[in-house]
């Protein structure tokens, strides 16, 4: 079992931790612990490196496997063993913009849900773009403008953003996270972790966020597509440092 440093330390960028686990095969190790995010939730995992004496290895790709954490290492130098201690680093600048990335549209999802009423369906991010996917009839070209200032206005105040991780029961009472589909959870999960923009959005989430949300940037939205009747796509980008 992989224990998941990035669910109450999203900024950490180091860690040491030991080999649990080897795949040969995959080229992939296991560790008692990780700060690598393995995907999920329309987060892309993270890259990064494993440091082990005087070798480096490539972590190109991570995914999870039950309540385990993989770190698929590239090269061919021989893997590091069950036991080795090894030193983790990821590739802090994606991240940190994923973060960002991650950030805005849970900026957007709450403020179209506060000014519109209407529902997310889906989402997807990339390093400072994205999209989120709403039932929303009533979306049409002029709104767009609308919403941007919104989003914009809510990143300038300054809104906390803050992580916890709550017992199963506790969370299914919270009306907001009822909303966001709560109850789609796997049944066997007896812990939710949520992720509140305070005064604007609270979510059952397992991806990696900013504290605040004058961390992000400018954001801009920069199309929008019907998918149907109800259902439309907007994308946004994130501009600035
Ligand atoms: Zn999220």
């Amino acid at each position: 079992m992989t224990e998941l440093l990035y669910q109450t330390d999203s900024y950490l960028k180091e860690f040491d931790a030991t080999v649990t686990g080897v795949d040969t095969e995959a080229r992939a190790v296991v560790l008692d612990q990780t700060a690598f995010y393995p995907g999920g939730g329309g987060q892309p995992n993270d890259t990064g490196q494993l440091r082990l004496g005087g070798e480096v290895y490539r972590v190109e790709k991570v995914k999870k496997q039950g309540v385990d954490v993989l770190h698929f290492l590239s090269g061919d130098a021989p893997l590091p063993g069950p036991g080795a201690r090894v030193h983790g680093q990821i590739d802090w600048d994606n991240r940190y913009k994923l973060m960002r990335t991650h950030t805005a549209l849970h900026v957007l999802c709450g403020t179209v849900f506060r000014d519109y009423g209407a529902l997310v369906t889906g989402g997807n991010m990339e390093p400072l773009h994205g999209r989120m996917d709403f039932e929303f009839e009533r979306l049409q070209g002029e709104l767009v403008g609308e919403i941007e200032a919104a989003v914009n206005k809510e990143v300038e105040a300054g809104r906390d953003v803050r992580v916890k991780i709550l017992p199963r029961e506790q969370a299914f009472q919270i009306p907001d996270l009822i909303r966001t589909k709560i109850n789609l959870l796997p049944e066997g999960i007896q812990e939710v972790r949520t992720v509140e923009i305070v005064g604007l959005d609270l979510q059952a989430d397992g991806g990696t966020h900013v504290r605040n949300t004058s961390e992000i940037g400018k954001i801009k939205v920069v199309d929008y597509k019907s998918k149907g009747a109800i259902n439309k796509r907007i994308y946004i980008e994130i501009r600035g440092e």
